[in-house]
């Protein structure tokens, strides 16, 4: 089983071999910590988001799964970009449950050993973070990830606090 840590702090220095971005369905980046990662990859990030397909027109990522572009300037190798749903939506949960799964499975395909997770949907896409994180965390445990570390990196107190009462298996 890999081993789940969670730290405060910020996705883009992370030194691991996955970074995840919480995506909008285009990719072709935003605000939050997509912006940040952007701006830490550099331009070629978003050159590269572009060439990934269209799925269907404007959306080269439905919501709920995830697609990969390497890391470019970021200390990790690859960015693999997860889109989460507005917390209103319908069927938010499993969708939320989805994204983090496709992440994993797109991670575990790639050989990576290493992998960071923002809180996904829990900025302006409304997720609650207290209802977010063992979500996540249940994901993380629902099969035996050929991973050594997801971690999840929180970029404020409250969702670290609710990631770290899920993973105490009290949130
Ligand atoms: P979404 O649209 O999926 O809600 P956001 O980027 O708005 O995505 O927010 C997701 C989470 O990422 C929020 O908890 C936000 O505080 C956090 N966040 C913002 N910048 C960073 C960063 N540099 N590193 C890690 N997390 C970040």
């Amino acid at each position: 089983m890999p081993h789940i840590t969670i730290v405060r702090g910020d996705i883009t220095v992370q030194r691991v071999d996955a970074i995840v971005n919480a995506a909008n369905e285009s990719c072709l980046g935003g605000g939050g910590v997509d912006g940040a990662i952007h701006r830490a990859a550099g331009p070629e990030l978003l050159q590269a988001c572009r060439r990934l397909p269209e799925q269907r027109p404007g959306v080269r990522c439905p919501t709920g799964k995830a697609v990969v572009t390497p890391g470019f300037l970021l200390p990790a190798r690859y960015v693999i970009h997860a889109v989460g749903p507005r917390y209103h939506e319908p069927n938010a949960a499993f969708l939320l449950a989805s994204a983090y799964w496709s992440a994993l499975e797109l991670a575990e395909g790639l050989g990576v050993r290493t992998i960071a997770f923002p809180a996904i949907s829990c900025g302006a896409y409304g997720y609650p973070a207290a209802e977010a994180a063992p979500i996540a965390i249940k994901v993380c445990r629902e099969r035996e990830w050929c991973l050594e570390e997801i971690r999840f990196v929180l970029f404020n107190d409250e969702t670290y606090e609710a990631f770290e009462r899920a993973l105490a298996g009290t949130g």
